[in-house]
C-alpha cells in the first residue's frame, strides 16, 4: 500500500503512457488500462461488496485497479494504492468500507475538481467508479466533464436515488431496524406503552415505510406523506384499544423528526405512556445482508462493464429488478417515485 504525494505518482504508475492493450470484455473489444474505484459521502452496508466487485472484474480483464481511499479526498491528496485480487479478499461481508469515506468540501470546488482530474491523469486512470449517494454522482458528473469518464453505484442506507429503486445498504438497514423495533416493542408490549421510533432516511420514508410494515407499527409518519396528529395517530391509537390493543409503535423517518415532543404530545393526548427512540447510525454498521452483497456484486460488474464499453457519466440503477443505467445528468434530475399503494396498505392492515 501506498500513500504517495504527487512528485511521486509518476513513479507509481508507469502504465500513464503505455499503449492501449485491446482486451475482451463479454465479447467486446476494449481499451482500457487502468481504473480507480472510490467510496464518497455516507458509508453503507456492502459497498465493501461493490468494491470487490469492481476489482475483482476489472483485474479480471487484465485492468490495473487503483483503491482511493476516503472518497475524493484521496484523488485530490493522491492516497491511492494498487489492487490485486486479494486486496479486495475478505469483505464481502464486512460493513462499512475499507476504503474509507469522506465528504470533501475541496473537490465541492472547480479548483478540487482539477487537482482531482489532474491525478488521474498522473497515474494513467481511464475510468473512476464513484460508490456513494447523489453528492457522489454529482461530483462524478464534474470528474467526467474534466475529462476522466466516470461511473456511479448507487450506495446509501435511504433508498433515496430517484433513478434507481434500490441502493446498497438499504436491506441491511431495514433488517436493522426492525430488529431494533422488535425489541423495543418487547418493553413497550410489557409495561402498556406506546413507543415512538425514528428511523433512518431524511428526504426518503422508504426505511420508515417498510419497517413500519415489518413490526406492525400503528402509524408511519414519512416526509413524502403530510400527517395530521389527530386523524394519523390519536385515532388510530385510539381505534385501535377499543378493539384491545395495549401498546403501540409510530415510526417516523428521520425527516419528520421531532421524536421526543411526539411521544410527549400523545402521552398528553391518551394518558398512555410513551417513549421516544432514534436508532440513528446503528442502522448504518453490520455485516450486508444477501440482497446487499448481491446487489453490490452485481452493480460493481456492471460498473466496470460501462468504463470498459468506453460509457461515462452513468450511473448503474435498478429498475423492476434489472440492473440498468441512466445518464447521470438526467438521472439527478429525476423524481423519485414513493409507494403510495403500499403506504396505503400498510395503514389498512396496521389497525
Ligand atoms: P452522498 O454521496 O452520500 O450524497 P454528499 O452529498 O456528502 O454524500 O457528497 C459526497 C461528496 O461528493 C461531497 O463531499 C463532495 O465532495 C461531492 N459533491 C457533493 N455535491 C457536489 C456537487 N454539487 N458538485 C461537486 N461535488 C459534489
Amino acid at each position: 500500500m501506498l500513500r504517495i504525494g504527487r512528485r511521486k505518482r509518476q513513479g507509481l504508475c508507469p502504465s500513464a503512457d503505455i499503449s492501449s492493450n485491446d482486451l475482451r470484455f463479454g465479447g467486446l473489444v476494449m481499451s482500457m488500462n487502468s481504473i480507480a474505484v472510490l467510496t464518497s459521502g455516507g458509508d453503507a452496508p456492502g459497498m465493501n461488496a461493490a468494491v470487490r466487485a469492481v476489482a475483482r472484474t476489472a483485474i479480471a480483464n487484465g485492468i490495473r485497479v487503483i483503491g482511493v481511499r476516503r472518497g475524493y479526498n484521496g484523488l485530490i491528496s493522491g492516497d491511492v494504492f494498487e489492487m490485486n485480487l486479494r486486496s479486495v479478499s475478505d469483505i464481502i461481508h464486512r460493513g462499512g468500507t475499507t476504503l474509507f469515506t469522506a465528504r470533501s468540501p475541496e473537490f465541492n470546488t472547480p479548483a478540487g475538481v482539477q487537482k482531482a482530474a489532474d491525478t488521474c491523469r498522473d497515474l494513467g486512470i481511464g475510468g473512476v467508479v464513484v460508490i456513494g449517494g447523489d453528492g457522489s454522482f454529482r461530483g462524478a458528473r464534474d470528474l467526467t466533464n474534466a475529462g476522466i469518464p466516470c461511473v456511479g453505484i448507487p450506495g446509501t442506507i435511504d433508498n433515496d436515488i430517484q433513478c434507481s429503486e434500490y441502493t446498497i445498504g438499504f436491506d441491511t438497514a431495514m433488517n436493522t431496524a426492525m430488529e431494533m423495533v422488535d425489541r423495543i416493542r418487547d418493553t413497550a408490549q410489557s409495561h402498556d406503552r406506546c413507543s415512538v421510533v425514528e428511523v433512518m432516511g431524511r428526504r426518503c420514508g422508504d426505511i420508515a415505510l417498510l419497517t413500519g410494515i415489518a413490526v406492525g407499527a400503528t402509524s408511519i409518519l414519512v416526509p413524502e406523506v403530510e400527517y395530521d396528529f389527530q386523524k394519523d395517530i390519536i385515532d388510530r391509537m385510539q381505534f385501535t384499544q377499543m378493539t384491545g390493543k395495549k401498546h403501540f409503535i409510530v415510526v417516523v423517518a428521520e425527516g419528520i423528526g421531532g421524536v421526543e415532543q411526539l411521544a410527549k404530545d400523545i402521552e398528553d393526548k391518551t394518558g398512555i405512556e410513551s417513549r421516544a427512540t432514534v436508532l440513528g447510525h446503528v442502522q448504518r454498521g453490520g455485516s450486508p445482508t444477501l440482497r446487499d452483497r448481491v446487489v453490490a456484486s452485481e452493480m460493481g460488474y456492471k460498473a466496470v462493464e460501462l468504463l470498459v464499453q468506453g460509457k461515462s457519466n452513468r450511473v448503474v440503477a435498478m429498475r423492476h429488478g434489472d440492473i440498468v443505467d441512466f445518464d447521470i445528468t438526467e438521472a439527478l434530475q429525476m423524481k423519485k417515485q414513493f409507494n403510495k399503494e403500499l403506504y396505503d396498505i400498510a395503514l389498512k392492515i396496521s389497525i
